[in-house]
């Protein structure tokens, strides 16, 4: 960053070009630019970094941010991963079956359930809306 100082070329709004131009430091507050001439007009003014923004504008703004990080909903409930696997196909579970990972069941007593893993040579374990069970297959 190079060193301001009273000449120095800084990027301000001209209140009176209404944008923001090159202007010459014309004095300073510490180390920032208190007033500026503006490179376009030769007009001298306050220094403002920036167009200067109404009180209505931010406000909306800062509601339009929040609503933005307004975190979705990831996680899916059982209930909603059961209405989504009933639309799919699904096999009728039977110990003579033959069922892989991701596979989806309806077995006559727990009803709906996701096969989460293949236990060899002759067991899967199945989530159900209540529980995990270990079911035979493969029999026969
Ligand atoms: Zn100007």
């Amino acid at each position: 960053m190079s060193k301001i100082a009273v000449g120095t070329d800084v990027e301000a709004y001209c209140t009176k070009c209404k944008m923001v131009l090159a202007h010459a430091v014309v004095a300073l507050a510490g180390t920032k630019p208190r007033r500026v001439r503006c490179n376009t007009c030769n007009g001298e003014h306050n220094y403002r970094a920036t167009k200067p923004v109404s009180k209505a504008a931010s406000k909306k703004t800062e509601k339009g941010a929040a609503k933005k990080t307004t975190t979705r909903k990831t996680r899916q409930s059982w209930e909603e991963v059961m209405q989504e696997a009933s639309a799919k196909p699904h096999k009728k579970y039977s110990m003579s079956g033959s069922f892989g990972e991701g596979d989806w069941i309806e077995h006559a007593t727990f009803g709906l359930g996701c096969v989460q893993s293949f236990v060899a040579p002759n067991k899967i374990t199945v989530r159900f809306a209540d529980s995990t069970r270990l079911l035979v297959c493969n029999q026969g």
